[in-house]
This record gives C-alpha cells, sequence and structure tokens, in this order.
C-alpha cells in the first residue's frame, strides 16, 4: 500500500521544529525505519511530517564518567561502533547490535527508538535497565523524564503536544558490575521473540550485591526486576543462577501471540536470565 497525502516540512532549529509539530496531526521524522512502515500500512496518517534531520546538535555521543549522552540524530550504527560509550556503558553496543539488520540501522535512531515506545525494542528495556531518561524540547523550555514516567503503554509515552526528544542519557556501568544481553528471534535482525539484558553487581568482598533483569517483548512497557534475593552475598562460583532465574519466571507476565505462546515466553525469560546472568557475573569480577 501506498502512504495516504501528507505535508512534508525540514526545519532548521528545534524553535522552529515545535512551532510545525503545534499544528494539528504534525509528528516528527527521524530516521524514518518505524514511521514509514506504519503510514505505508496506513496504520497512522498523520498531516504533516516534521523531518528534524536538518536541526543541528542532535547528531553527538557525549561520554562521560556519569553516562553516555546519546543526540535524537545518532543512528543506531553510530552507537553499534562507539567504542568509548561501551566502556562506559556496555550495554549499549551489546544491545544495539540485535537492533534490526545494517540497512535500518544505518537510517534508525537510538532515540527514535526509545520515542517509538515499542516493548519490543530493545532500547527502551535498555534505558529502563541502566535507570536512564530522556531530554524532550517543548514550546515551555528543556525537560528531563525519567524512563519510568517516560513509557505509558505500546507505543505510548507520557510526551503529548509538541515536543522532540532531544537526547536519552543511559547512566554508566557501576564498578565491580557486568551485563550481559542476549535475544531469541526467529530470524537474525527480526523483532525478538524474548530478550533479556541484565547487570550483576559485587561488593567489596566480591559478594553478589545487586542482580536486576529487563526483558524485550515480555510486557506492555519495559519493566525491570530486581533478582538480587535468589542469589545475595554468594560468590560467583557459589551463586545459583537458575534460582534467579526461577525468581524471574514469577515476575513476568507475558502475553501470547502469533510469534509465541505466553508460556514459551515464560520458559525463555528462565533461560536467557540463567546464561546472561552467568556471563554478567563473571565480567564484574573484571571491572
Ligand atoms: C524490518 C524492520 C526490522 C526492525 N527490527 C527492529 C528490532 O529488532 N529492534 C528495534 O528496536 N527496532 C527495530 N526496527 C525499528 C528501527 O529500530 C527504527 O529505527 C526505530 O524503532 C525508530 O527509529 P527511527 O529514527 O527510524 O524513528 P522514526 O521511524 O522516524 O519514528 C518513530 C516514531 O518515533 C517518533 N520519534 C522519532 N524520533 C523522535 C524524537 N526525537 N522526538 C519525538 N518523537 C520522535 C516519531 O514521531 C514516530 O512516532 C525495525 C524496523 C524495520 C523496518
Amino acid at each position: 500500500m501506498k502512504p495516504a497525502p501528507f505535508g512534508y516540512a525540514d526545519p532548521t532549529s528545534l524553535d522552529e521544529a515545535l512551532t510545525l509539530l503545534a499544528e494539528d496531526g504534525a509528528k516528527v521524522l527521524a530516521g524514518g525505519q518505524s514511521l514509514l512502515p506504519l503510514l505505508s500500512m496506513r496504520l497512522a496518517s498523520p498531516a504533516t511530517l516534521v523531518d528534524i534531520n536538518r536541526i543541528p546538535g542532535l547528531d553527538s555521543v557525549a561520554v562521560s564518567g556519569d553516562g553516555v549522552r546519546v543526540g535524537a540524530l545518532v543512528r543506531h550504527v553510530d552507537l553499534l561502533h562507539h567504542a568509548e560509550a561501551a566502556r562506559v556503558q556496555p550495554l549499549l553496543a551489546r544491545a544495539t547490535a540485535n537492533v534490526a539488520h545494517p540497512a535500518i540501522r544505518n537510517r534508525g535512531t537510538t532515540v527514535g527508538s526509545i520515542a517509538h515506545a515499542d516493548p519490543s525494542g530493545e532500547m527502551t528495556s535498555v534505558l529502563a535497565l541502566t535507570g536512564g531518561s530522556v531530554t524532550v524540547a517543548t514550546p515551555g523550555g528543556p525537560q528531563t523524564v525519567d524512563w519510568a514516567d517516560f513509557f505509558v503503554g505500546p507505543l505510548e509515552t507520557s510526551v503529548h503536544g509538541p515536543a522532540v526528544v532531544t537526547e536519552a542519557f543511559f547512566p554508566a556501568l557501576p564498578p565491580r558490575s557486568g551485563t550481559a544481553f542476549e535475544e531469541v528471534s526467529r530470524r537474525k535482525g527480526d523483532y525478538a521473540v524474548c530478550g533479556a539484558g541484565v547487570t550483576v553487581t559485587l561488593d567489596e568482598d566480591s559478594r553478589v550485591s545487586s542482580v536486576r533483569a529487563a526483558y524485550i517483548s515480555v510486557g506492555l512497557v519495559p519493566e525491570v526486576h530486581d533478582l538480587t534475593e535468589a542469589v545475595a552475598g554468594r560468590t560467583v562460583a557459589e551463586a545459583d543462577w537458575s534460582a534467579a532465574a526461577d525468581l524471574a519466571r514469577t515476575l513476568v507476565d507475558p502475553d501470547g501471540d502469533l510469534h509465541a505462546s505466553a508460556d514459551y515466553r515464560r520458559l525463555l525469560v528462565g533461560v536467557l536470565t540463567e546464561r546472561t546472568l552467568a556471563r554478567a557475573a563473571e565480567e564484574a569480577q573484571t571491572r
């Protein structure tokens, strides 16, 4: 199918973009890798696409000891190959490697993926797991929105009215922590049937002090689950990761669909949790 007719504007400043977005039916266009398929299938029919690609200052990745700031025009591929960002927060490259295919990663943006708020998207869960936030430009000035207040439902965020998400902030991985990310999809590059991202943190005596997990394609919005109680105080050698996986299975409430039943997704949550925690714990011993 072809999209319904729509207007197009390509502002060169955020102020201009916000003025255009105040019009009825106007929508931000970033990489277009989610929005244009929706238009072509006539699942969305915005009056005007406000293309933000010509607005300067939105295409940088800024890395500091606190974390990684990803601008609205940073493509998935840029983050995938950003060695400094990967050093400070390894989940970024690990999760991005699972986002779609190279052609889509070349054009799609990390922030667009978060603004799209698809619970099957990798980066929504990574924002949640790292305790991140987004910065939103609005006519009243910039606002910072914590991940937990941002995601409201599938493809729905708490941001309404004229607004552009200008950056996403992913806090740094804490010391003595490790991460891992793994997913199952029908074909490489497809959306995940189920995925898991985890972090394991050790205390100064090298005993487990924190275990957290977030899942892909499991809930309606990203959720972070604290699995610490299953293995708290154990050394990495002593920890029984299957106990944490059992706990995770009780905490999630996946739906079934065309691709997988709810039971199969719950099974995958357990399998992926056990595998990723074991890897993350090994890594935690080296950092
Ligand atoms: C075949 C295929 C497979 C894919 N597989 C995956 C996958 O496995 N995992 C995955 O995560 N994604 C996948 N995607 C989606 C891809 O990652 C998109 O790039 C991404 O979801 C959206 O980014 P975008 O820049 O293309 O946004 P767009 O398509 O331009 O916009 C998406 C939505 O977000 C809004 N938006 C975008 N940027 C902003 C902003 N800065 N401020 C406010 N609103 C904004 C738009 O208005 C629109 O509603 C796939 C896409 C395709 C076509």
